[in-house]
Parts: C-alpha cells; sequence; structure tokens
C-alpha cells in the first residue's frame, strides 16, 4: 500500500506560494538541527518564534498573514530561503554518503527500530528521559550518514507530565493535551483519504491504532495513536502517556507497541530485513515476527531462528523498573487466542519469558528480548559487563566473560547538542585542517585543533551562554511572577537570585532515587560554606522530574527545593520547573560544571555529561557510565567508584566537597590579569578534545552498522531465505 498523508498545506492560508518550503520545513525535524534553518523562521517574527516555543508549525499557523508580506519584497531573505530549501532539497535526494559507500550492495536494505520513547524536540512530548535521546539521537545520525531505517513508537497526547512545584515543594503532575494539529507530525491516511486505522492482530478485545508520521531527515517514524472512536473507552487510553506505573496498561501499551507497530509497517507495504529493539518494551514486535511466518507455513521453531537472527536488541538499565514482568493470568488474558496462532501452547508460550534465576514469577520481557535476538548490548563497557553478570544465568554452560552481552557506548548527536556559536568558533579553526570537519567529527584529530583557539574567545562565547541561561531562568519567573506574589522564597528557590558571575553548578536529570540529587546536601553546613564564601562563591541549578508514582523520588525533589528556599543559602540555589529538551540545551551550553553522582553501577552510562563537555562544560561526576570510559585525569573531576569505603552517601559526599573546595572552586576563581581564568579554560578545552569525537552518536551507529546491521542483512547476497517474508 503507498503512504497517503493529509495536506498540511491547507493548515497555512497565509504562507504565499513562494515561501511554501517554509511548510514542508516545518515538517521535517531537519530544522532542529540545523541553526541556518532555524533562522529563516526566527526572521519572520523573534518574538512570534518563542511564543511558540520555537515550533514552526505552530508559528507558522499563529502569525498574521501581513508579516509574509514584507518578506516578499525582502531579497536578502528570499535569497537565504533559496539556498536553505536548495540545502535541504539536495540533503532529502542524496543517495550517497557514509553508509551506501561502506556497505554498497546494501543500500536498500532497511532496518526496523523500535522504541517506546523518542526525544527529538521539545514540540513533540514523546520522551521521559536519557532513552527517548539515545534513540531520537540514533534516528538524525542514521539521517545524515544514510543508514535505511524505519522508526516506530508512539504518539503520546499527554507526553510524560509537565511539572509544577508548589511552593511547599511537592511536585505537581500537570496534564496537558498535545495539539496534534500544532505539532510536526502528519496523518496517515489510507488510500481513500481517511486516517487509516490498523487492528492489532488477535488480540481481545480489539484495540485499534491509527497513525502519525514524523519525518527525522531523511527517516520516517511512525507513531501510535490510540485515541480514536473505534476503541472502547479504556483502549483510548492507551497511548496517552508514557510509563504508567499500572501493569496491565504498561501490557497494553507493550501490546501495542509491538504487535501493533510490526502491523502497520506490514500495512504500509514497508518491508525491512532486521529489527532493532530499543530496550525491552517494544520486543512483542518479535511475536508478530513470529506469528507472520507460522500463518506463511512455517514451523514455530523454524521462525523463531529467521527472527532471531535478524534481531539485535540493547538494553539500557540495570535498574529493575527498566525490565518489566507481567504476571501470568495478565498475559493469559489477552494472548489467549494469539499463541494458538504461533502454533505453540501455552507453557511454550511462557517459558519464552522465563528468566531461570529471577524470583518474582511472570512473563519477563528482557528474558524474552534476549531469546529472540542474536546480538545483545549494554550502553557502555561498564554496563556491558554488569549486564553479563546480570544475565549470565539465562546460559548456564557459558563462562560469565563470554556471555553474548557486548556493549556499544552511547553518543549524542553533535549537531543537535553542539551550541552554534560554539559551533561557528570552532569551524573558524577547524577549518583550516578539514573544511568539511562536520561531516567528520567523528574524527578525534578534528578536534585536536581546539588548542588553536584563543583563551578569550572560547571564554567569551562560554560567559555568553551562562548569561543566556540565566536570562532565560529569569524571564521564565517574569512572566508569572504575579503567581508568587505571596511566596518571594519561592521566587529565590526559582533561582532569579542566580549571578552570571559567580561559580556555576548544574544538576539535571530524571529525579530517581539512585541519582542522587541530594548528595551535596549531605553536610549542609560544608555546603553552606562553598556556596556562600563571599570570595569565591558557587551556585547550583537543579531541574528534573519525578515520575508521578515515584514517591521517593518526590521527597528527594522537595528536599533540595526547601534547601534553595532558606535564606542561609543565599539565594545561590535555582530550580528550574519542568525540565525537557529546550532546558536542557540552556543548561549543557550554559553551566560551567556539570554535576552527577548516582550510586555506581546503577548509571548504565548518561549521556548529559557528553552534551556538556562537548561544549566545554566540565564534568564533575562520580565513576560510573560513560564517564569511567570518558575521563581521562584531566579534562574533569572523577570520585567515587564501585566500592566506597564505609557509607556510601557519606564518602561521596566527602570526596564531592573535597573536590569542590580544593580544586574546582580555586581553578575557576584564579583568573589572570586579563580576567580570564586560563587553567579552566585549558581544561575546558580539554574535555572538548577528548570527548567529543569519542561520544558522538556518529561513531556510535557507525559501531551499530558496522558490528551488527550488516550480518542481520544477509539477504543482500542472493541467499535471501527469509526477507521477502518481511
Ligand atoms: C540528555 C537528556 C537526558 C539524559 O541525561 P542523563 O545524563 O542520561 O540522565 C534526560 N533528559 C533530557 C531533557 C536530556 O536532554
Amino acid at each position: 500500500m503507498a503512504e497517503h498523508y493529509d495536506r498540511p498545506a491547507e493548515k497555512f492560508p497565509h504562507v504565499p506560494e513562494r515561501l511554501s518550503g517554509l511548510i514542508d520545513l516545518a515538517y521535517n525535524l531537519w530544522w532542529s538541527w540545523h541553526p541556518e534553518a532555524r533562522v529563516l523562521y526566527k526572521q519572520i517574527n523573534q518574538q512570534a518564534w518563542k511564543k511558540s516555543v520555537h515550533n514552526p508549525v505552530k508559528m507558522l499557523q499563529d502569525i498574521p498573514a501581513e508579516f509574509f508580506d514584507g518578506l516578499l519584497s525582502n531579497t536578502e531573505y528570499l535569497r537565504r530561503y533559496d539556498i536553505i530549501m536548495n540545502r535541504f532539497n539536495q540533503y532529502m535526494t542524496n543517495r550517497n554518503g557514509w553508509f551506501s559507500e561502506h556497505y554498497p550492495k546494501r543500500r536498500s536494505l532497511t532496518i526496523a527500530y523500535f522504541s517506546a520513547e523518542y526525544g527529538l524536540h521539545h514540540s513533540l512530548p514523546f520522551y521521559a528521559g536519557g532513552l527517548g535521546f539515545l534513540a531520537g539521537d540514533h534516528l538524525k545520525e542514521c539521517s545524515d550518514l544514510g543508514v535505511p531505517l524505519v522508526a516506530v513508537g508512539f504518539m503520546y497526547s499527554e507526553g510524560y507530565l509537565h511539572q509544577h512545584i508548589r511552593p511547599d515543594g511537592w511536585q505537581d503532575n500537570i496534564t496537558e493535551v498535545l495539539d496534534r494539529d500544532a505539532a510536526p507530525i502528519v496523518r496517515v491516511l489510507n488510500a481513500s483519504g481517511d486516517q487509516m486505522v490498523i487492528r492489532v492482530p488477535f488480540i481481545e478485545p480489539p484495540i485499534y491504532v491509527t497513525v502519525w508520521r514524523v519525518n527525522v531527515g531523511k527517516i520516517p517514524l511512525y507513531l501510535l495513536d490510540t485515541d480514536i472512536p473505534a476503541n472502547i473507552p479504556e483502549n483510548r487510553t492507551i497511548s496517552h502517556r508514557l510509563y504508567t506505573e499500572q501493569t496491565e496498561q504498561r501490557l497494553r501499551q507493550e501490546i501495542v507497541l509491538g504487535i501493533g507497530g510490526r502491523k502497520v509497517l506490514s500495512d504500509l507495504g514497508i518491508e525491512f530485513s532486521a529489527l532493532h529493539l530499543n530496550e525491552g518494551h517494544p520486543a512483542f514486535a518479535q511475536l508478530e515476527r513470529i506469528r507472520e511466518r507460522v500463518e506463511k507455513g512455517m514451523t514455530f521453531k523454524d521462525a523463531l531462528v529467521q527472527v532471531k537472527g535478524t534481531s539485535v536488541f540493547t538494553s539500557h538499565t540495570p535498574v529493575p523498573a527498566g525490565n518489566d514482568i507481567f504476571p501470568f493470568d495478565l498475559m493469559e488474558k489477552y494472548f489467549s487466542s494469539y499463541y494458538h496462532q504461533l502454533g505453540i501452547d501455552r507453557d511454550t508460550f511462557f517459558q519464552l519469558g522465563h528468566h531461570p534465576c529471577d524470583a518474582r514469577t511472570g512473563f519477563n520481557m528482557t528474558a524474552f528480548a534476549l531469546r529472540t535476538t542474536e546480538y545483545h548490548n549494554g550502553v557502555s563497557k561498564k554496563h556491558g559487563m554488569i549486564a553479563r553478570g546480570m544475565w549470565r544465568c539465562m546460559w548456564p554452560d557459558l563462562p560469565e566473560q563470554e556471555i553474548p552481552f557486548d556493549h556499544i557506548t552511547n553518543g549524542v548527536h553533535i549537531p543537535t547538542w553542539l551550541n552554534p556559536r560554539m559551533e561557528v568558533l570552532y569551524s573558524k579553526y577547524f577549518d583550516s585542517t578539514d573544511p568539511h570537519w562536520q561531516n567528520n567529527h567523528d574524527n578525534p584529530d578534528i578536534w585536536k585543533m581546539i588548542d588553536e583557539i584563543p583563551d578569550k574567545e572560547i571564554w567569551e562565547v562560554h560567559t555568553w551562554l551562562k548569561q543566556k541561561l540565566l536570562n532565560r531562568i529569569r524571564e521564565r519567573k517574569r512572566i508569572n511572577w504575579e503567581t508568587h506574589l505571596k511566596e518571594p522564597s519561592n521566587l529565590v528557590a526559582d533561582g532569579l537570585m542566580l549571578n552570571p558571575s559567580v561559580l556555576t553548578i548544574g544538576f539535571a536529570r530524571r529525579f530517581s532515587a539512585y541519582k542522587r540529587a541530594d548528595l551535596i546536601f549531605h553536610d549542609p553546613a560544608r555546603l553552606r560554606q562553598i556556596l556562600n564564601n563571599p570570595w569565591r562563591p558557587v551556585q547550583m541549578i537543579f531541574a528534573g522530574k519525578a515520575h508521578p508514582a515515584d514517591y521517593e523520588g518526590k521527597l528527594i525533589l522537595q528536599r533540595i527545593y526547601e534547601f534553595a528556599q532558606q535564606p542561609d543559602f543565599g539565594g545561590r540555589i535555582g530550580f528550574v520547573e519542568d525540565y525537557g529538551e529546550q532546558m536542557a540545551q540552556y543548561l549543557v551550553h550554559g553551566v560551567d560544571v556539570w554535576m552527577n553522582n548516582p550510586i555506581p553501577p546503577m548509571e548504565a552510562c548518561g549521556t548529559s555529561g557528553m552534551k556538556a563537555s562537548l561544549n566545554g562544560v566540565l564534568n564533575l561526576s562520580i565513576l560510573d557510565g560513560w564517564w569511567i570510559e570518558g575521563y581521562n585525569g584531566s579534562n574533569g573531576w572523577a570520585f567515587g567508584g564501585e566500592t566506597s569505603p564505609g557509607s556510601r552517601d557519606a564518602s561521596d559526599a566527602a570526596a564531592l566537597y573535597s573536590l569542590l573546595e580544593n580544586e574546582v572552586v580555586p581553578l575557576y576563581y584564579s583568573a589572570s590579569i586579563d580576567g580570564i581564568p586560563h587553567g579552566w579554560v585549558k581544561k575546558m578545552k580539554e574535555t572538548i578534545k577528548s570527548t567529543s569525537a569519542s561520544f558522538s552518536a556518529r561513531r556510535m551507529v557507525k559501531e551499530y552498522v558496522n558490528k551488527y546491521y550488516p550480518s542481520l542483512l544477509t539477504c543482500a547476497e542472493n541467499e535471501c531465505r527469509f526477507c521477502s517474508l518481511e
């Protein structure tokens, strides 16, 4: 079936024909990682751009017609527009690229990528945290490298949650329903022009899904939506929000994502040769792939072998909450007609999700994913090792080092996370050795040129970004300051007193207990001294959401907020509400230090520190996840580690204070006569130089491709035994 979409052009009656490319561009997130394309919207009207929260679809809908009149006679604007549209069209039609150069025979083979969340842009609130951004960055990088990939996820109309902090520091979860028509998504239609609706096969009572498409450069991302009249009311809620705490709803979500997602691809006529499961949530896709083969006459056993041989599974967390286990009675409720279609009985079916060493009974999604995929990987060297230990009993005959659980360390999409001003500065000095350095940014040699940048120039950009961050925090408060009239301490706790000339530490991530956001408050008196030092003050910015059901996480958040309100902390702690993609951009560009102190080995990788480092923000982090690979002794600071003497919190906090007092703070404030802390800038350059290439999504995607994808794509070699089925 050919794909059809609704015609968004009808939603933009004001946009003149001459500029209609602005609409096409608005519906392709390509614009979001090309600052020069962003300027096209910003130039129309800066306030309107801000008001749309940088969402061109919304902006083009909201602005009055006369805004465009001036543009049509603005030759400079039109010239720019033509250049960018040309660049965009070239990007979209270019069939050459890294992938086709390296795998010329496999250029027509497609990988399907399934994930429960995607962090692409804040106008698409389909993410909770790191797993989502990793998936989003993966798609963008596949697009840049020309890797043929098609992605499947959810259109969560209520997203994760919007966070509001009450005066007493308690997190309120605000529900905001996404305006689907103002988001950069288009409806997928059937041949007769109606919205496409498919039924999730063999699940009773029936569940129907409809489909939206997001264009991530060249990569199509199909989003499933159950909130349609065809569904009974309780089924309409399935796609409302991420990570519901209700087990049954979660099971229903995973059924829709895996089985429904697979069905959508086949109904759209999209063929793929291999499947990549991003975490265990979408693993039921494997069942559906098996069922299709059985339906065509294959035995269950053969079908499993084929499906397995064309699949890779990436695990993202050692935390138990990341590994879903569904009670057998619930599985029975939804799958009783399904497993018959697989040609197996109930026991054989349940055995697929059996974890031999987990006392919790039920259908274990990770065990199931491991059984139905050939390749398995963790997301950092350390995490691979931990995962081999965690899952070794699935392979009782193998010694631990031979457990088939490899690792590919995560990376971040550089064009998304490198601040455009910094990029301009880097280019000024990198271009002389490689004018196309942006295309080769995973080559570590390019980054050596960072030493050519005069300290003054990089310091000026950095302080400008810091100023921008603080302006942004204050502006948010200014807009709704009336609501704080009776609570001045709230304005302080929200960061109104932050000062751009003070050493600034950032801490922003999900508020899970293991991330220990409050570790630095372990000894409040000592922290007070560090922050309030009259000659060398320090300030801190916190941000992050607790899962709605995570009572402990909310308590930690409240505790920090209360500290921030206390006058004896001198207004030097700010908590920024409703952490999301946009605030993350400001923070990882604009603070001086990025702090991270989870309990090892819980942080599988961590990616926000990579984003910070790329922009010259120094990591002050416990030795866990990526930092074990990233830290080289002179590109930031490390403490803690796997074992810690005595009480873990006490000793980690002590190490943190001591680093701050003896190294971080003195280095920051030892500026020369020219006002520049040259020692600090040296470290900034060191961190940019040593981490940017190795922790780029480009390095990561190439690794997935080189290690796994081609060996899964065996079909190109004319011995295609199973591709025709998909
Ligand atoms: C990068 C990112 C994350 C993931 O950060 P971690 O360090 O892995 O916790 C979470 N949220 C947002 C908004 C991000 O941009």
